[in-house]
C-alpha cells in the first residue's frame, strides 16, 4: 500500500520547491507550479503532493 505523502501549502503560494524528504529520499530541487483550477501538484521525483489549504478544507467539509 502506497503511503500518500501530502503537504498542505498556503493558497498564496503558487510555486513550491521540493527537494524530497527523509521518507522518500532527497532529489534535486525542483519548482512546481500549482494551477488554481487544480489546487494541487504532484512532485514528479518523489510523488509528494502539494495541496492548497482551501482544497483540503473543502474536501473535509468542516
Ligand atoms: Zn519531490
Amino acid at each position: 500500500m502506497r503511503i500518500s505523502n501530502i503537504k498542505v501549502v498556503d493558497d498564496t503560494e503558487n510555486i513550491v520547491a521540493c527537494v524530497g524528504d527523509e521518507n522518500t529520499g532527497a532529489h534535486p530541487r525542483v519548482y512546481l507550479n500549482i494551477k488554481d483550477e487544480d489546487g494541487s501538484i504532484e512532485c514528479y521525483y518523489c510523488g509528494k503532493t502539494f495541496v492548497y489549504k482551501s482544497k483540503i478544507e473543502k474536501k473535509k467539509n468542516v
